[in-house]
């Protein structure tokens, strides 16, 4: 079968021919991929800043978000059947017996960093034609959202970072979440899925990015506001903004994200998700930045990675922006390509919002 593969030691991106796999378990099922989505962390693999093959192999199979059918099932299968639609988790437990969030199902807080990702570290991925995996990391997408489930994975990025926001908001039992403003820094992907999920969480939602087409339409037609990056200040922004109570980060950007950090409330919660490419250092101004931690009662996480739980929120959230927002959810997915068309996908110039490679 044909499959998408990195070669990092000799800088080599391209089409391989891959053996099939099988069924090794009866817990396993086999999926025919239908749709890989394309993102950052591919395109940083296939800059071979990021990635790394199986052990012992030379070459890693990328890809990591992904949607497939169900076309075999082992004896021990219980939670998915032939024909379901499954988007299969990305990270696998490390080895060690005393890391009790991988001994516990929960990979995506692993404190060794042993853990392996399909498609990005020590696991091949899913741009391909056929893959096996345990039915303990498959996820079942109803059939109606078959055009629009390859958003599921970027979406459990927010789903996580929101589950998190929802115990952290319990510090505050006066506060309603109808009251609260949200800011997402970044309109690609991950900044407008999490703006969406927002939304529906009850959130006034503002988006504040730099965007080369019009995406205020886009975000008003969720019920969020967008400004323009490019004609408001960070000031400007927190001004029309009012109390900024929390600000969710998706540019991957860190001198915007500190920046941005200046305008975020009294008792706000500062998310990050990106990841950003090591530069040179910036300046910040720390003494600003700890003075308002402490003197406003600010909490700042970070999140990668989802369980179990923010894949099913995911699914949940993907039928509710289905149902109110059939049009702009589907315009998230700018085009979708043969395999064939792999080089520019991830080599080119990132044009567009998500960009799919379609395979069955
Ligand atoms: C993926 C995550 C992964 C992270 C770090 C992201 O692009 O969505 O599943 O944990 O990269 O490798």
């Amino acid at each position: 079968m044909k499959a998408v593969a990195v070669f990092p030691a000799s800088k080599q991106l391209s089409i391989v021919d891959h053996e099939q796999p099988s069924l090794a378990s009866p817990t396993q099922a086999r999926l025919r991929m239908l749709e890989v989505g394309i993102c950052g962390t591919d395109r940083e693999i296939c800059r071979f800043d990021y990635g790394i093959p199986p052990a012992g192999q030379g070459h890693l199979i990328i890809g990591h978000e992904s949607l497939g059918e169900v076309v075999e099932v082992g004896g021990g299968v219980s939670r998915v059947k032939k024909g379901d639609l499954v988007v299969t988790m990305v990270r696998r437990p490390c080895p060690h017996a005393n890391c009790i969030a991988c001994r516990a199902g929960r990979q995506d807080f692993c404190y060794t960093g042993d853990f392996t990702e399909r498609g990005i570290n020590g696991a091949h991925g899913f741009m391909t034609e056929f893959v096996v995996d345990d039915e303990q990391y498959m996820n079942v997408v109803p059939p109606a959202l078959r055009e629009i489930g390859v958003l599921v994975e970027p979406l459990t990025i927010a789903e996580k970072a929101l589950i998190q926001l929802r115990q952290i908001l319990q510090r505050l039992p006066w506060a309603q979440v109808a009251k609260q403003n949200a800011v997402v820094l970044g309109a690609g992907p991950v900044g407008l899925l999490g703006a969406m999920a927002l939304a529906v969480a009850g959130f006034e939602t503002y988006v504040y990015s730099r965007s080369s087409q019009p995406l205020a339409p886009l975000v008003e037609s969720f019920g969020a506001k967008y400004i323009p990056a490019e004609t408001n200040t960070i000031e400007q922004m927190g001004q029309q903004v009012g109390s900024v109570d929390v600000i969710y980060e998706a540019t991957g950007a860190s001198r915007l994200s500190f920046e941005a950090s200046r305008v975020l409330g009294v008792n706000g919660v500062f998310i990050f998700t990106g990841v950003p490419g090591r530069k040179a250092p910036i300046e910040v101004d720390t003494d600003l930045i700890m003075r308002d931690m402490v003197l406003k009662n600010q909490i700042v996480y970070g999140t990668v990675n989802a369980g179990r739980d923010a894949f099913e929120a995911a699914i949940r959230d993907l039928g509710v922006f289905h149902s109110r927002w059939p049009e702009a959810v589907k315009s998230l997915i700018t085009g979708r390509y043969p395999m064939s068309q792999f080089q520019e996908l991830l080599l080119g110039a990132p044009a567009g919002i998500k960009n799919v490679i379609q395979l069955g």
